[in-house]
C-alpha cells in the first residue's frame, strides 16, 4: 500500500490519510438537488468521488461510499422554494426538448418532478461510469426516506440545548451552542455578519437568537410536501438529511471522508458539521473533507444566462458538438484535471479526450485480440502500476497518474496476456472502457471545426451588438441571420448577446 495523502479542508493542508478501522473507508458524498438534470459540472464533483472511491479500491480499502438525493421541497433555509423554480425550469426543459413532452405530467407536482429527476440523474451517472449508481443503488437514498431519522436527530439536538423552537413555531440550530461552529469554512460567528449564515428572509431573523442560526424543521401545512412531527406539520430544512444518512448508514458517528463541490463547504457543511458533533457529542464528523473545485465552460463560469450551461446529455446526444458523445469520453474529460483545479471545459479538450479514450480502446482491442481476453494476474508492484497508483496517491494527481498510462498505451507489448491484466487494473480506476452500447467515439477534427464555428459566432455576436448600439438595424439583422444559419441559438439581454447551440 501506497503512502496516501490528501488536502483536507478542514486542517487546509495536505494530510497522511489513515481510516479508522484498518482496510475499510467509510465515505458520503453529497449528492444532486433533484429539481432539474444535472449538468456536467455537478458531474465533475461526483465524478471526481468516483475516482477517489475507485483509486482507493486499487489501494486494498473496502469503500462504503453513499451518496444522497436531495428530493425534499424546500431545499434552502430561507424562502427560496427550489420546487417552485422546478415547476419553471421543466416546463423549459420540455420546450427545449432536453425533457420530452409527457415525461411529468403535472409539473407543479413536486413528487413527480423529484422522481423524473432522480432517474434521469441515475441514468447519466450510470452511463458515466458512476460506480455508486449502477453497482450500489441502495447507497444512494433518497432525503424523503429519511424523514423519521431527521426527527429523531432534531429532537436530541433540542434535548442537547443545541437546538430550540423559536417563537413562530420553526426550529433552529443555535450556532451559539456549538464553539467550533466556522473550523471548515473559517466563517466564525465574529467573522460572519447578520445574515451571512445562509440565504435567511429577514422577516424570520428576529424569531432568531443568533442571525447565523439555521433551520432545522419548518411547521408549515400549506406545503405539497410535508410530514407530520412533534414541532407541527412541515418539512426539514436542507442541511440535516446529510447528517442523518451518513450516521445511520455508514453506521459511524465519525466517518473517515465526505466529499463535495467547494461551493457547498459553507454553509452546508459547516451546518453539518455542527449538527453531527451535536448530536453524537464527537469532536469530528468526518476526518477528511475534500472539496472539489468548479467547472469552466470555454473559459467561462458555467450559467444559464451565458448559455453554455450543459447537460451531460446534451454533451451525450450531441447538442454541444453536433456529432454524439461517447459517455466515456465526457467521463475522461471530466476526471483528468486535479480535482483542486478549475478545470475549464472546452470542445476542443473533449475533442482531445476522444482521441485518447480512443486509442485505449485500440489499445485494448489488439490486447484481447492477441490474449484471445485471457488476462494474466499481476500484482501492484508491477512498474506501471506503481508509478500510476503512487501518482494518485499523492493527492489524486490525476494528471501525474495519466502521463504513466497514456504512452504505455500507445507502446505494442510483447506479453499481452500481462499487458491486458494491468489494463484491466487502470481501468478500474479509470473506467474508460465502454459500459455502454450505442454511442460512437467523437471525431477530434469534427469538434475542432465546430470550435472554429463557436469562435465565429461568437465575434459575430460583439459584431450585433456594436451595430445594435449605432443602430445599424440592417446588420444587426444580417448578423443574427448569420449566427442562426451556424447553428446558433441568439439571445438579447440587457448585458449583450448571448449564444447557445440550437437544440435538436
Ligand atoms: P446541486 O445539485 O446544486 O446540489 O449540486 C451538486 C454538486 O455539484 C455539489 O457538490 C456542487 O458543489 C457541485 N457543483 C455545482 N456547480 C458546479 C460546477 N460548475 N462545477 C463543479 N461542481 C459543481
Ligand atoms: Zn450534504
Amino acid at each position: 500500500m501506497n503512502n496516501i495523502q490528501f488536502y483536507n479542508s478542514l486542517t487546509n493542508r495536505l494530510e497522511p490519510f489513515h481510516s479508522i478501522e484498518p482496510n475499510v473507508v467509510r465515505m458520503y458524498s453529497c449528492g444532486p438537488t433533484v429539481y432539474d438534470l444535472a449538468h456536467i459540472g455537478n458531474f465533475r464533483s461526483f465524478l471526481f468521488g468516483d475516482l477517489l472511491r475507485r483509486y482507493l479500491e486499487m489501494e486494498g480499502y473496502h469503500v462504503d461510499h453513499v451518496m444522497n438525493i436531495t428530493d425534499v421541497g424546500h431545499m434552502t433555509d430561507g424562502e427560496e422554494d427550489k420546487m417552485n423554480l422546478a415547476a419553471e425550469r421543466m416546463k423549459a426543459n420540455k420546450k427545449s426538448g432536453r425533457v420530452p413532452e409527457g415525461a411529468v405530467t403535472n409539473p407543479d407536482d413536486p413528487y413527480q418532478i423529484a422522481q423524473y429527476y432522480t432517474n434521469a440523474f441515475l441514468d447519466d451517472a450510470r452511463k458515466l461510469g458512476y460506480k455508486i449508481a449502477f453497482e450500489y443503488p441502495e447507497r444512494v437514498p433518497r432525503a424523503t426516506e429519511h424523514i423519521a431519522g431527521m426527527q429523531e436527530m432534531i429532537g436530541k439536538l433540542i434535548a442537547n440545548d443545541h437546538a430550540y423552537v423559536a417563537e413562530d413555531g420553526v426550529v433552529y440550530f443555535s450556532v451559539e451552542s456549538f464553539p467550533n461552529y466556522g473550523q471548515l469554512s473559517g466563517n466564525t460567528l465574529e467573522k460572519l455578519q447578520s445574515g451571512a449564515g445562509g440565504r435567511v428572509s429577514v422577516e424570520n431573523q428576529s424569531q432568531k437568537r443568533h442571525p447565523s442560526d439555521f433551520m432545522l424543521w419548518k411547521p408549515d401545512n400549506h406545503h405539497i410536501m410535508k410530514w407530520d412531527s412533534p414541532w407541527g406539520t412541515g418539512y426539514p430544512g436542507w442541511h440535516i438529511e446529510c447528517s442523518v444518512m451518513a450516521k445511520k448508514l455508514l453506521g459511524r458517528d465519525t466517518i473517515d471522508i465526505h466529499t463535495g463541490g467547494e461551493d457547498l463547504k459553507f454553509p452546508h457543511h459547516e451546518c453539518e458539521i455542527a449538527q453531527s458533533c451535536g448530536a453524537t457529542g464527537k469532536d469530528r464528523f468526518a476526518n477528511y473533507w475534500l472539496h472539489a473545485s468548479f467547472l469552466f465552460v470555454e473559459g467561462e463560469k458555467m450559467s444559464k444566462s451565458q448559455g453554455n450551461f450543459f447537460t451531460a446529455r446534451d454533451v451525450f446526444e450531441g447538442r454541444v458538438t453536433q456529432s454524439n458523445v461517447h459517455p466515456a469520453v465526457l467521463r475522461f474529460e471530466l476526471i483528468k484535471a486535479h480535482y483542486r483545479t478549475n478545470l475549464n471545459f472546452t470542445r476542443k479538450g473533449l475533442g482531445d479526450s476522444a482521441t485518447t479514450v480512443r486509442r485505449l480502446m485500440e489499445m485494448r482491442q489488439d490486447l484481447e485480440e492477441r490474449s484471445a481476453g485471457e488476462a494474466a494476474q499481476v500484482d501492484l508492484s508491477h512498474p506501471v502500476l506503481k508509478e500510476f497508483s503512487q501518482a494518485l496517491a499523492d493527492d489524486l494527481n490525476i494528471a501525474g497518474a495519466l502521463a504513466v498510462v497514456i504512452p504505455w498505451a500507445t507502446s505494442r507489448h510483447s506479453n499481452p496476456h500481462e499487458a491486458l491484466g494491468i489494463w484491466k487494473v487502470l481501468n478500474s480506476v479509470l473506467s474508460v472502457a465502454p459500459i455502454n452500447e450505442g454511442y460512437e467515439f467523437l471525431d477530434s477534427e469534427t469538434v475542432s471545426e465546430e470550435s472554429e464555428s463557436l469562435m465565429q459566432a461568437q465575434q459575430w455576436c460583439a459584431e450585433l451588438d456594436e451595430a445594435r448600439r449605432e443602430k445599424n438595424f440592417s446588420l444587426a439583422d444580417e448578423l443574427r441571420t448569420r449566427i442562426k444559419d451556424a447553428g446558433f441559438e441568439v439571445r438579447t439581454t440587457k448585458e449583450g448577446t448571448t449564444i447557445q447551440k440550437t437544440l435538436a
